[in-house]
């Protein structure tokens, strides 16, 4: 019977005790939270967006995002499926999907791994914080402040930096970085963005519905609509979760970045422009403060006037054809430099990571050390928001746990 370790009680991790233990395998799991799967309750805002049932390596970023297409095609939705229903949990299909616990409750996400965790035998360790990993000729041995023990096998299930609050750490990196492996620079995903600008922090607490296009060097990479929200260090909203992931990618390798905002996108540059003629015909005397806050939101209508240098005041009969099309150019482009994410507290989830290239995306194991794995976030692979990150951390948990039970 294989001894084997593995380190970090999270999404991956958990799945993989599961699998491995089932197998036959002798399981350990190293967790130095105080419980397990911590993120889990915390996922998709308490619910757990637990995995998408549409998910293909389009959905991941990575320096060879092809590496998750053996893990999805391995853990396919309709397995996933039975493998809840094995642990007894319950799914919930959404629009797009999406998919959540029937309970609608991340808890019973997390109750059903651990009963079943417990069930399949695995000896759980949770404040045991595992402080380096070291092999000899035919064994690993794991590293904590009080002791040391030794095992055939070792999974890295260590996570990310992301949400450092919730047990996230860098020493899965520097575990892997100890055997040899490379480690492609990290960045904050799924994350607010900070602006360079005067006037968002005075826009605070602002929250529309948006069409949002960011641009890196001046080139446009993606457009997405959804809710954006102005903060004082910058904005948030679910648009701006899905355009950070590029964005934090340009970030770190110091290209410009822009992101326009059409405050507006139902309407076409012609339908808006008619519409706002439609308004000035119709109330010639108000002021240009009246009529665009009929249009847009309240508070950022004095700062839309300052961007376009008119005077929310002037009456709106007064004002210009160049001054109409410059507003109107405004609220379908407005523009703002992004020089900074929020940073990985905030963040949901890590670029970067242990470079796949020295990993076996068959079996998780490193091409490096025989009997070293790795699985989930740990892993140079970033989903997109969706379930997509939970989705890899199954799969790549089940190969891992599959394989380290193998003779
Ligand atoms: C707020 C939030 C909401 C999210 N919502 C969703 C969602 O709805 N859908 C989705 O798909 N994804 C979501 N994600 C992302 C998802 O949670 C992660 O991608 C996923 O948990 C990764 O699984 P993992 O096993 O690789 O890492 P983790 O789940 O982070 O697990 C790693 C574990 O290792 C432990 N650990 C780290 N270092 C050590 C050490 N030295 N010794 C012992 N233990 C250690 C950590 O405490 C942690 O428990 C969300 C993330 C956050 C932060």
């Amino acid at each position: 019977m294989n001894t084997t370790a593995i380190i970090g009680g999270g999404a991956s991790g958990l799945m993989a005790a599961i699998v491995a233990a089932r197998e036959g395998a002798d399981v350990t799991l190293y967790e130095h939270n105080t419980s397990i799967g911590k993120k889990i309750l915390a996922s998709g805002n308490g619910r757990c967006n637990i995995i998408n049932t549409t998910a293909t390596a389009d959905d991941y970023f990575g320096t060879n995002s092809d590496f998750v297409t053996y893990a999805l095609q391995q853990l396919p939705f309709t397995d996933f499926v039975t493998f809840c229903h094995s642990i007894g949990l319950l799914l919930d299909i959404k629009e797009d999907g999406r998919c959540y616990p029937l309970s609608n409750e991340a808890k019973s996400v997390l109750f059903s791994f651990s009963a079943s965790i417990k069930e399949a035998g695995v000896k759980i360790l949770t404040e045991k914080k595992v402080i380096s990993i070291t092999k000899t000729q035919n064994h690993f041995i794991v590293h904590t402040q009080d002791e040391k023990k030794t095992y055939d096998k070792v999974l890295i299930a260590t996570g990310s930096q992301a949400a450092p609050q919730l047990g996230s750490s860098d020493d899965g990196y520097r575990f892997a970085a100890s055997f040899g492996h490379t480690i492609i620079p990290t960045y904050a995903s799924l994350v607010q963005l900070h602006l360079n600008s005067k006037i968002h922090h005075k826009m605070a607490g602002v929250k529309t519905f948006a069409e949002v296009t960011l641009y890196v060097n001046n080139n446009e990479v993606q457009k997405v609509q959804g809710d954006i929200l102005f903060a004082s260090y910058g904005i948030s909203g679910l648009a701006i979760l899905d355009i950070s992931q590029k964005a934090s990618r340009a970030l770190l390798n110091h290209q410009k970045v822009m992101l326009s905002i059409n405050l507006l996108p139902r309407f076409t540059a012609h339908q808006l422009d008619d519409l706002f003629h439609q308004l000035i015909t119709a109330v010639p005397n108000h002021t240009l403060e009246t009529v665009l806050s009929g249009l847009v939101p309240a508070k950022t209508v004095a700062y839309l006037c300052e961007s376009a240098v008119i005077n929310p005041a002037k009456t709106v009969a007064l004002l210009t054809p160049k001054e109409s099309s410059k507003l109107i150019g405004l609220i379908r482009e407005w523009k703002f430099e992004v020089n900074d994410t929020h940073g990985f507290k905030h963040a949901e989830v890590s670029g970067g990571g242990v470079a796949t290239v020295d990993v076996n995306n068959e079996t998780m194991e490193s091409k490096l050390i025989k009997g070293l794995y790795f699985a989930g976030e740990v892993l140079d692979i970033v989903g997109r928001r969706g379930g997509y990150n939970f989705n890899f951390a199954w799969a790549s948990g089940m190969i891992a746990g599959r394989e380290m039970a193998k003779k």
